[in-house]
């Protein structure tokens, strides 16, 4: 789709916006922000001031590879909707041995190499859009920004897209429940 939009506005002589290189190109699902932003506050701050105009069709995704306890991610999520943030989803990354079963919470396939069993058949499952599906299996590494393995089961523009999603990691978390501005909640308050 993505492509046939840059075809199409070349045809009206006019430049489509798109995420991704060449012919792997692609489109965000819905009015989102890049994932690929690296300062997660300015992620965060960005998705308020967004969502401040957009009510609906503007999700703030994050992409969890740290284990939170109950508590913590109870702090956390208040700690986002003290921001004019209307829409968030938490996604933990998960990875599967294809050999012996077990399974990797927070984490991602690329990060695990090998199983404790031996295996080097792991598969990483998360989703861009909507819901959860195995993206790559065996021999998982990224490659000219793609991520890849041995079988591959999301796109190629999708696996660009997702290789360039930034993980929410303990820093992340420390960094914003550290973090003393409250967002227009506290700036209104003056
Ligand atoms: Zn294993």
């Amino acid at each position: 789709m993505a492509r046939d939009d840059i075809r199409f506005g070349k045809e009206l002589g006019k430049e489509v916006f798109t995420q991704g290189h060449g012919e792997d190109v692609f489109l965000t699902a819905g009015c989102m922000l890049p994932f690929s932003e690296q300062n997660f506050m300015a992620q965060i701050e960005n998705a308020a001031q967004f969502q401040g105009y957009a009510t609906s069709g503007s999700i703030l995704h994050h992409f969890v590879e740290i284990k939170l306890e109950p508590e913590q991610l109870a702090g956390y999520i208040s700690k986002i909707f003290e921001k004019p943030i209307n829409y968030m989803t938490i996604t933990t990354t998960l990875a599967v041995c294809q050999n012996c079963g077990k399974r990797y919470i927070a984490t991602d396939g690329l990060k695990i190499g090998k199983c404790s069993c031996g295996s080097d058949d792991i598969s990483t499952y998360s989703r861009v859009i909507g819901y959860v599906k195995a993206i790559s299996r065996k021999k998982i590494t990224v490659k000219d920004g793609v991520y890849v393995g041995a079988n591959n089961f999301w796109s190629k523009a999708r696996r660009v897209d997702w290789a360039e999603r930034q993980r929410f990691t303990e820093a992340t978390y420390e960094e914003v429940m550290e973090n003393e501005d409250g967002g227009e909640k506290e700036s209104t308050e003056d």
